[in-house]
């Protein structure tokens, strides 16, 4: 029974990795370099893209998925960025987490070809989105200060799925007790040599760092090609 259980999973995963392959391949043709953007709910996913993605140099759009609603594809689209909201309540069975498939059920509603650099904002959970690739070039995963310092060792795959860690409301530290330290120190256990920038989205502090990471990708990835 167990058996027959793990061979469901690893066939589901198969499928995604397959859809995942066909999203990048129209990403690929598009020209446009994606990023997978992930974190628990209330990390500043949203509010990290606020701050920079209007001022990218490159022409930037944002795949916004949530359980339900659009007050996060609302925020963004009021900086005149092609915003296209997925919502996994209608369709998908309410998902904690974006899949190859869903984005490639959004891939009609979304020019892709004026695109430079897409970011794919998902569902907010620290688990289930590391295990799903979208067909995106880079994962960018979010984690804050109010969170706690244990998070690296609590949710690994999350912390190992990626190709940058943001910690974000650094401007929070005075008043919680978060080791900054400590919290660098675990990552570093859990993925070895993984980037970090220190941020906070609230008072701008890092925004130039995180601006250029990102405006930097589609290039990097052009160079790699
Ligand atoms: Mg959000």
């Amino acid at each position: 029974m167990h058996r027959v259980k793990v061979k469901v999973v690893e066939d589901a995963l198969d499928a995604n990795e397959t859809i995942a392959r066909a999203n990048r391949d129209d990403f690929d043709r598009a020209g446009v370099t994606v990023v997978n953007f992930m974190g628990a709910p209330g990390a500043g996913k949203t509010a990290l893209l606020e701050r920079v993605i209007g001022e990218l140099g490159v022409s930037a759009g944002v795949l916004e998925g949530d359980v339900q609603g659009s007050l996060d594809a609302d925020r963004l689209a009021s900086l005149h960025v092609p915003v296209v909201q997925l919502q996994t309540s209608q369709g998908f069975g309410g998902e904690c987490h974006l899949d190859a498939n869903m984005v490639r059920s959004a891939l009609p509603s979304l020019q892709l070809d004026p695109l430079d650099l897409l970011v794919i904002e998902n569902v907010g959970n620290l688990v289930c989105p590391a295990e799903f690739r979208v067909g995106e070039d880079a994962r960018v995963m979010v984690s804050s200060v109010t969170e706690g310092e244990d998070k690296p060792l609590k949710y690994p795959l999350m912390f190992r799925a990626c190709e940058l860690v943001v910690l974000n409301k650094i401007d929070l530290l005075p008043y919680v007790d978060f080791d900054v330290e400590k919290f660098l120190a675990r990552l570093e256990t859990v993925h070895p040599g993984v980037a970090c920038l220190q941020v906070s989205a609230r008072t701008g502090e890092g925004m130039e760092a995180w601006r250029e990471w990102l405006a930097r990708l589609p290039g990097r990835r052009m160079v790699s090609a």
